[in-house]
């Protein structure tokens, strides 16, 4: 008689590309997957079933959770009340705890700076004089940002003068905010590592990203070696550690001359992590499933050198047209809309000089400029 074979189903909460394209790399590792989104057009429903109910619906998260073995998320934003109600049901990676602090920018950067990594200069913002005060502090030459739902550059208004915090007034205090001080990086990079509930750690080789108006445009790793780049890893290491994390987490750096400040951390997969599904032996995806279910991570090495762009609003004309060796498209099935992360591209190549002109014949030939 035949032993009867249970599928292990991951719910994501969260259905749009990263859930995605963790489905696509759970598949083949046997693991069947559930997404809970409350749009019901979310991106990920063409590749598994989608159950369509808002976050605060306690009886469709309760069939959820029913269905399904073990939960994680797409999306950092799910509200901590509906993870700990999923928790109580299931196991949920990364713990809901991890959540409540990177949702908010403020209680994310306290807690980086308690624990003694550095990070630039801010003030918590809640009305027009303590910002008066707070941009003075900054040298009129910062950042504000809500403290929650902001990403992509979203909910961020850039202080170049003093004239910038003047035309600003009471109004536009709706709701808490951090100031931060501009900071003059020579690079911006991450850090994707993945540990699990032993505490077993890994991670990718370092990434160098380039954003455009906040949203992410181009990622190169491994990012050209600089003398103190561990220290980022270090960092990375000691975050991961101190928030007991599961799964992959990513952290974002400025790298000054000075040396590495955290911008961000990311309690999930990451866009600057997207290379690693042709550019490394195991892409950050499936280490993050691995990591939730306690099975062994898979080699986080790179064989070469990846370039991976992203297509933000449209994509170039000739998207389906242009194949080549080491060219890899990723077409998330999302309508474009100004903004939009869409879908993105890798190329990979055997050297940084190799990957350099691969990168300038692939722009020319689609004719667009990064
Ligand atoms: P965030 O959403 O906070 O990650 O910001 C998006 C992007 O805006 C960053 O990746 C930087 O390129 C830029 N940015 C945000 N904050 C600062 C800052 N304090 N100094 C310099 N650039 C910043």
């Amino acid at each position: 008689m035949d032993t009867p074979y249970k599928q292990t189903t991951v719910g994501i909460l969260g259905a749009g590309q990263l859930a995605r394209m963790m489905a696509l790399s759970g598949y083949p590792l046997g693991l069947n997957f559930l997404f809970y989104d409350p749009e019901p057009t979310a991106c990920a429903g063409q590749v598994g079933d989608l159950m369509t109910a808002d976050y605060d619906n306690q009886i469709a998260l309760d069939e959820f959770c029913r269905k399904v073995d073990v939960v994680t998320l797409d999306f950092e934003n799910v509200p901590v009340d509906t993870l700990r109600f999923v928790q109580k049901r299931k196991p949920v990676f990364p713990d809901p705890d991890v959540l409540e602090i990177a949702q908010d920018r403020l209680l994310e950067k306290n807690f980086i700076s308690e624990i003694g990594i550095p990070v630039a200069e801010y003030f918590s913002v809640d009305s027009h004089s303590e910002l008066m005060f707070a941009a003075k502090r900054c040298d009129y030459d910062a950042f504000l940002k809500t403290r929650r739902l902001g990403y992509d550059g979203k909910g961020q208004y850039r202080i170049k003068q003093q004239a910038d915090v003047n035309q600003l007034d009471e109004a536009d205090f709706k709701q808490p905010m951090v100031i931060e001080r501009a900071v003059d990086f020579e690079r911006e990079v991450s850090v994707i590592i993945v540990r699990n509930t032993n505490g077993e750690s890994a991670t990718w080789p370092l990434c160098e990203n380039k954003h455009k108006n906040g949203i992410l445009t181009t990622t190169i790793a491994p990012a050209k070696t600089l003398d103190n780049d561990e220290v980022a890893f270090d960092y990375a290491q000691r975050i991961a550690d101190a928030l007991n994390y599961v799964g992959v987490l990513v952290v974002e750096f400025f790298q000054t001359k000075d040396g590495f400040l955290v911008n961000e951390i990311a309690p999930r997969v990451h866009n600057s992590g997207h290379w690693t599904i042709e550019g490394a032996y195991t892409s950050q995806f499936e280490n993050h499933l691995r990591a939730g279910l306690g099975l062994n991570f898979g080699p986080t090495g790179s064989p070469g050198v990846a370039a991976m762009i992203n297509w933000i609003g449209a994509f170039p004309q000739d998207v389906n047209s242009i194949t080549d060796k080491d060219l890899y498209w990723h077409i998330y099935g999302k309508a474009p809309r100004e903004g939009r992360k869409i879908g993105h591209c890798t190329l990979l190549a055997e050297s940084p000089q190799q990957l350099h002109s691969r990168i300038l014949s692939l722009v020319k030939q689609l004719g667009v400029s990064l």
